[in-house]
């Protein structure tokens, strides 16, 4: 099933795009957690971790470089920051399409 994510991937609503690629686009969370909270997002709709395969290797690899990549251009790649990813309704997961969530400026404490 189509989630807000992939109408945002398909351009047909609006967001500010903070980065895109072939295989993700990275956008604000409307809804920030973090001083940084930014949601990389694979274009292939992937429900979650559960859902990906072995031919996703190359995209969840690719998702946390664009992490890798993403503090370095906005300088927390010293200070630190946070990658996360929600599974299932039980783990706090509301939108259906894979995401990992990069926050930085107020950890969360585990
Ligand atoms: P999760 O709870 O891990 O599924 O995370 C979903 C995240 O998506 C939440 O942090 C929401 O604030 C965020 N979110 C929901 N709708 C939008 C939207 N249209 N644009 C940006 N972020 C959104």
């Amino acid at each position: 099933m189509n989630s807000i994510f992939s109408k945002i991937i398909n351009k047909e609503i609006p967001s500010d795009i903070r980065y895109e690629d072939d295989l993700c686009i990275v956008i604000d969370d409307i809804n920030p957690k973090a001083e940084v909270h930014l949601l990389i997002i694979p274009k292939k709709n992937i429900k979650n971790i559960n859902s990906a395969n072995q031919e996703d290797q190359m995209i969840l690899g690719h998702l946390l470089l664009v992490c890798k990549k993403l503090a370095k251009d906005l300088k927390i790649a010293d200070s630190g920051y946070q990658i996360l990813t929600n599974v299932g309704e039980g783990g706090g997961q509301t939108v259906m399409h894979l995401h990992f969530h990069l926050l930085s400026g107020n950890a969360v404490t585990l």
